[in-house]
């Protein structure tokens, strides 16, 4: 239960060690089953990186002794870790703030803000632009970190220039308030209650915060990623859909409702109602009033929020629509017209005649004919179901969008960006699907960067500082699996090529996989099955955090993400809905396309006349995938990796096995084994004489130059046998150190 726990070894025979714990209770123990303890000098220290043993048993417990003190930020080298407290603390006040501006890391102690400012000083400093990278699983405390990073930069970086917007009852909107007033819009439409978190993130997000050369906000971007359409439709038990929904039914503007025209009852929409319909402790009417606001101050108009509310009722009725078909006849036709009506007055008055036979008889191009097509009841209900994701999808494209052309922030300068990355940890299932692929393969991706980072960093460190050391290269253990799903004839590619071939199916493309790699690439194998766990898997692949499972089901659809041509084409002919016509405007049915190729003979029409049908899910996940890791590799980076204590969201309370999962999922474990391969402690010269001068004080006064200095200090250390050569090495401007030594120097100095 505990993971591990403290004890004091009594006596040692063969492989056998008998120790005593601290409740007082004796047990005989096999030695592999133990892992030495830190002096207790250590006990809840702000740097894991110093620490004399760097092991996994340390690491838990000095997270969890400093976690049962509410101490929730811990440094581990280049990470600094953060465990969900559960419960609002009072770290986060603007006074706080200005403890931490203008500070290094070790003259405060560990936070957030601490690494912000530390971002912020680099960017002035070394002109060069910043990204934070908030990594973590579910429930982990992402989201709430990213958005007080936010408001730190808002703050220390505050323009106070007031932006012109009208928000009644408001007399002035700054850039800032407009930037931290995308959440309340982000989260309505990305966020939904699940089993894990009540306000869980469903799309992954990358916030770039501009300033000038003087450091001042001047603008701000955001990028977004993944979000999870399927919601829309169907939600598991214990979850709900977009919060959107639920405050548009709070009924906290019962003329909005009446103008929706929908009903009371969220029970009577199948599409929101599948499991939980309230959240604890929220209240959907009050949270629909920040949404509101936040749409204001963000310049939505009143006609663009009419819109949207109308998109999102028209997702409602839509899912009320009913069909029937006669027995032994592979025809659909609409059983009654009332909600379709209703759907097609959202829409913005679109013939609601002309949307159902769209469903029911949709237009399809056969050689050089268009025909008719019939769909039967489970085809119409299917596209029905992916018309309302595609919807949905659109529209937060063109929420994020929107947010962007208010945050451009006008013609300030922008000379660089802190990027804020917020996005789903590394996550494995009994199931897993192509949503987990991605984010898997996503977080390998920022793994590989850390690791690169890191190596990088440290060797070229090591080598202006003139050390002895053997470049040993760690991202290298992650290439092969990156390159097996990137590469051509990867996982993804090998997708994409299955969705262009005629007949096949999930199950050809998963033999196809198999025969490709199994046996021949070392990341690919068969899955095995975990004992106690169900959910069938076709392949697994081996993850720096873990195997997993893969399960190829639907993947060929969720890849190519077909919608209904002709109801698109329907959808576009709307004249009473603005915000439709927008959406769907990068869309080209094949109709135009036929058309624009008539008129233009070809060419010209480039990606845009084809995209809507021929660009896969992959590739445009894949296209994002590589500009976040261009944009981050011109960045200097800053780690966070949040934690999850419990899965009761109980604050003091840690469960050991799930921490010790995290650690090792989030690279953090990872980055200690590494970190005491090299020499992670290090002092200017100056300050080592300064610090240890007590250990060799005639050389220490006698010599002035601080790097003859340090030589000859470390000399006498060695030959008095105190340090040997392994432990140290002396550097140009810095004496370097492996992981624990400094803590020996600090005993010896204790001594003297
Ligand atoms: P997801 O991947 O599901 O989006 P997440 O990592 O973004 O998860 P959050 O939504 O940030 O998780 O956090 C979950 C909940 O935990 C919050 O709603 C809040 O109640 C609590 N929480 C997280 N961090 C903090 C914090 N620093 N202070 C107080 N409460 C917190
Ligand atoms: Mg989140």
């Amino acid at each position: 239960n505990e993971g591990y726990i403290s004890a004091q070894i009594k006596s040692e025979k063969d492989d056998t060690i008998t120790v005593v714990t601290a409740k007082g209770n004796e047990m005989n123990l096999k030695k592999g089953l133990m892992q030495e303890m830190n002096p207790p000098k250590f006990e809840k220290t702000e740097d894991m990186s110093n620490l004399s043993f760097l092991n996994d048993a340390s690491v838990l417990h000095n997270l969890r002794q400093r976690y049962f003190n509410m101490l929730i930020y811990t440094y581990s080298g280049l990470f600094c870790i953060v465990i969900n407290p559960y419960k609002r603390l009072p770290i986060y006040t603007e006074s706080v703030c200005k403890i931490f501006m203008g500070k290094r890391r070790n003259e405060v102690p560990p936070h957030l803000f601490a690494v912000s400012d530390e971002a912020y000083r680099n960017m002035l400093q070394d002109n060069e632009c910043q990204s934070m990278l908030i990594t973590g699983e579910s429930g982990a405390g992402k989201t709430e970190n990213t958005k007080k990073v936010i408001a730190y930069f808002a703050m220390v970086g505050a323009s106070q220039q007031a932006v012109a917007v009208d928000v009644p009852g408001k007399k002035k909107v700054t850039l800032e308030d407009q930037i931290v007033q995308t959440n309340p819009v982000l989260e309505a439409f990305g966020n939904a209650k699940t089993v894990r978190n009540n306000n869980s993130s469903r799309f992954g997000k990358f916030i770039r915060i501009h300033f000038n050369g003087a450091g001042k906000l001047t603008g701000c971007d955001i990028e977004h990623y993944l979000l999870e359409k399927s919601r829309v439709v169907r939600q598991a038990p214990g979850e709900r859909s977009y919060h959107i929904f639920y405050q548009i039914m709070s009924g906290h503007n019962p003329n909005l409702r009446a103008d929706l025209e929908l009903n009371e009852e969220l029970i009577y929409y199948h599409n929101v109602s599948q499991a939980e319909l309230k959240i604890d402790g929220v209240n959907d009417q009050e949270e629909f009033q920040m949404t509101d606001e936040a749409f204001d101050i963000l310049k939505f108009s009143p006609e663009e929020k009419r819109d949207v509310y109308r998109l999102c009722s028209s997702m409602l009725h839509m899912g009320e629509m009913k069909f029937k078909q006669r027995p032994r006849e592979e025809q659909a036709e609409a059983d009654g017209t009332d909600e379709a009506e209703k759907t097609c007055r959202m829409l913005g008055d679109i013939n609601h005649e002309e949307f159902l036979k769209a469903l029911t008889k949709p237009r399809v191009k056969v050689g050089n004919d268009w025909v008719n097509k019939g769909q039967n009841l489970e085809q119409v209900n299917w596209s029905i179901g992916a018309l309302v994701k595609g919807i949905y999808a659109r529209i937060f494209d063109w929420l994020v969008r929107k947010c962007n052309q208010t945050l451009e922030g006008g013609t300030g300068e922008k000379k660089f960006f802190i990027g804020v990355l917020d996005i789903a940890g590394f996550e494995t299932f009994d199931l897993n699907s192509f949503e987990q692929l991605w984010i898997n393969f996503v977080n390998e991706k920022l793994q590989q960067f850390f690791n690169h980072h890191m190596f990088v960093l440290e060797q070229e460190e090591y080598a202006r500082e003139g050390i002895n050391w053997v470049f040993i290269d760690f991202g290298l253990d992650l290439a092969a699996t990156i390159e097996l799903i990137e590469r051509p004839l990867g996982i993804i590619s090998m997708l994409d090529e299955e969705c262009i071939v005629p007949k096949a199916t999930d199950l050809t493309y998963a033999q196809k996989l198999i025969d490709q790699h199994l046996g021949k690439h070392p990341k690919f194998t068969k899955p095995k099955p975990p004992k106690g766990k169900q959910g069938e898997a076709h392949f697994a692949l081996i993850h720096y955090a873990g195997t997993v499972r893969y399960n190829v089901i639907n993947w060929l659809e969720k890849n190519k993400d077909p919608l209904n041509d002709t109801a698109v084409g329907v959808m576009k002919t709307s004249k009473g809905n603005a915000l439709l016509q927008t959406i769907w405007a990068d869309y080209t049915t094949q109709e135009e396309a036929a058309k624009k190729a008539k008129e233009g003979g070809g060419g010209g029409g480039g990606k845009k006349g084809k995209s809507a049908s021929m660009m896969t899910v992959s590739s445009m996940y894949r296209e994002s995938l590589n500009k976040l890791m261009t944009m981050l590799h011109t960045t200097h980076p800053h780690f966070i990796r949040g934690i999850i204590p419990n899965e009761r969201k109980t604050s003091g309370m840690i469960e050991a096995e799930l921490v010790l999962n995290q650690l090792t999922c989030n690279g953090v474990l990872e980055g200690i084994r590494i970190c005491r391969k090299g020499f992670p402690n290090r002092m200017v010269h100056n300050d080592f004489r300064q610090r240890y001068s007590l250990l060799a004080a005639e050389v220490a006064k006698s010599e002035k130059d601080p790097d003859t200095c340090a030589r000859k200090m470390l000399d006498q250390l060695v030959s008095n046998g105190d340090l040997n050569d392994e432990q140290f090495r002396h550097g140009k401007t810095k004496v370097f150190f492996k992981a624990g030594v400094l803590a020996h120097m600090e005993d010896l100095r204790d001594a003297k």
